[in-house]
């Protein structure tokens, strides 16, 4: 082949593969996972090709950037290779540090689900939208509530300037019609709408089926928006599916922005993996789940590569809360921090944080700053230039001065709440207990006329009082309590309301 024909055959070859390789995968993404193999193959993929812009990134520079967050359900602070776990591979996690900034103190609005899931959307406090409760502390399949219209999702903020936004994996904020992700700002949504081990249909309890668990010990529905599509859910998939169907939603809409809420049902219990991952890790199922979670990671992430919008898109791995250590080796740990789930101790409620989003954040970078999820909201607003809304307190602050490396800190307060009361408060290293109380077990709260003090800096396990030694800094902090607990106002309780049997 003579050098002009070859390149006129190269330019064919390459516009050829520029205006079908998009199509064929968006195809694929859109409706290979969803369809049967054969029925994806039927779709005439023809105009799709015509109206395909030819060269990528197709986004325009002057647009504001692409957010996903990814989020996993009780993963603990020591469960992933950038915390330090010992026997879980997780490559994906490891890359993503490295090419991003890892917190090393990080914390969740509350230290269960549905009040965590309240606090990152919505960049509040539970306890001011009504969505913590002391009993019932999180939203069961016969609850009547949800999160409040009168709270502004990301979602919502974000549509309005223009983007494209899923939810996709656990919801966990109501699971009634008028409560669901579609109410609450997100175009598209695929996943459990609470808890995995809720409609618990075996007749024993979920502490007897947790280690021998198959899927259809619970009933518990996958919604494709507004409707059910399958009931059980087959869990083995679930993590899998997940991913695919957030890499189906980015691919689709790659030509404009796009927020992705990818929360994951797993590693809560109970604990399931796809063949591809069964027994694959060193450390037992639990290391699996983990892994396979490790994996969806990567595979979003390598998608935003191949479609070159690494530089256009801000991408942050956390966990709702600690691990739940009852499970044993079926909940994970918090390393070297006390306690898991359910508690206002550090391993309750910090948990593994990793930002990413290459030319902007700082790569290869730990930060001892202090962040927190409803820094999120805050942050995901301020990259869609959007202000924050101005009619009520926000709890979140904007991490992105702290995450370029313009700032070294951008928060050195945060506010420990179990159900709807104050247990804790953190002012720079100091951390100041007002009252404790173990994770589960049902002993009754302890309230501390002196509290507890601990200096996390020097004593991160929590483990040496200090308050007889530090009188000021307890006073300091009683006067930060009591400011803090006059910006609460009351409000309906949404986790308390029963439907009728
Ligand atoms: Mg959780």
């Amino acid at each position: 082949m003579r050098a002009p024909t070859l390149r006129i055959f190269s330019r064919f070859a390459l516009r050829f593969f520029s205006l079908f390789t998009p199509c064929v995968f968006s195809v694929f993404a859109l409706c290979g996972l969803l369809l049967p193999l054969q029925e994806a193959a039927a779709q005439d993929a023809a105009p799709a090709a015509e109206t395909a812009p030819e060269t990528a990134p197709r986004q325009n520079q002057a647009q504001a950037p692409n957010i996903v967050i990814i989020f996993a359900d009780d993963m603990g602070y020591g469960d992933i290779g950038p915390y330090g776990h010992p026997t879980i591979s997780t490559p994906h996690l490891d890359r993503m540090a490295q090419e991003g900034t890892r917190f090393t103190q990080f914390y969740v609005g509350a230290s269960v689900c549905t009040p965590s899931r309240a606090a990152l959307l919505t960049g509040r406090l539970p306890v001011r939208s009504g969505m913590s409760h002391d009993r019932r502390r999180v939203l069961f399949p016969n609850s009547g509530g949800g999160l409040p219209h009168s709270e502004i999702t990301i979602a919502e903020e974000l549509k309005e300037q223009g983007y494209a936004t899923a939810a996709i994996g656990k919801w966990h904020l109501g699971h009634l019609p008028e409560y669901l992700p579609s109410q609450h700002g997100f175009d598209y949504y695929f996943g459990i709408p609470y808890s995995n081990d809720m409609d618990n249909v075996s007749g024993r309890s979920n502490r007897e089926i947790a280690f021998e668990a198959k899927p259809e010990y619970w009933n518990v529905p996958i919604l494709r928006n507004d409707e059910v599509v399958e009931r059980p859910a087959d869990q083995h998939t679930i993590t899998k599916r997940y991913a695919e169907e957030a890499v189906g939603f980015i691919r689709e809409h790659r030509d404009e922005p796009f927020f992705v809420y990818l929360a994951h049902s797993m590693p809560h219990i109970p604990l399931f993996v796809s063949d591809d991952f069964d027994g694959r890790s060193r450390a037992g199922r639990y290391g699996d789940v983990i892994e396979e979670i490790d994996w969806s990671v990567g595979r979003v992430l390598d998608t935003i590569r191949e479609l070159d919008l690494e530089e256009r898109t801000f991408v942050f791995f956390t966990s709702d809360n600690g691990p739940w250590l009852i499970y044993d080796t079926h909940g994970g740990t918090a390393g070297l921090l006390r306690e898991g789930k359910g508690s206002t101790w550090e391993g309750g409620m910090r948990v593994p944080a990793i930002a990413w989003y290459p030319g902007t954040v700082t790569p290869n970078n730990a930060t001892a700053a202090l962040g927190t999820t409803m820094d999120l909201f805050s942050t995901a607003l301020s990259l869609a230039g959007v202000p924050l809304p101005d009619d009520r307190v926000i709890d979140g602050v904007n991490l992105m001065p702290l995450l370029s490396g313009e700032r070294e800190s951008v928060r050195d307060e945060v506010f420990y709440h179990r159900g709807t009361r104050l247990y804790a408060v953190r002012k720079g290293p100091w951390k100041a207990h007002f009252i404790t109380q173990s994770a589960y077990g049902g002993e009754d709260p302890v309230t501390h006329d002196v509290p507890e003090l601990y200096h996390l800096d020097h004593d991160p396990s929590e483990r040496f009082d200090v308050a007889a030694e530090n009188p000021e800094v307890v006073a300091e902090i009683r006067n930060l309590a009591d400011a803090h607990a006059r910006t609460i106002e009351p409000v309906a309780n949404q986790l308390e309301l029963v439907l009728e049997e």
